[in-house]
């Protein structure tokens, strides 16, 4: 049995996954597209690569 994960965001199940950070009170797992997108939220005006680091996959 495979376990899926579902973007707490956009409930899309997806194939990697990304842990939130902690200030962004978000519980759960999120995709890669809405991870950037929350990145850029918080930080906005920061220059966030595509390429996420390692450290972030799960
Ligand atoms: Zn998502």
């Amino acid at each position: 049995m495979v376990n899926e994960y579902k973007c707490v965001i956009c409930g899309k199940v997806m194939d990697q996954k990304y842990l939130p950070m902690k200030e962004w009170k978000i519980n759960g797992v999120m995709c890669g597209k809405c991870y950037s997108k929350k990145i850029s939220e918080h930080y906005p005006g920061k220059h966030v690569r595509v390429n996420l680091p390692d450290s972030n996959k799960v």
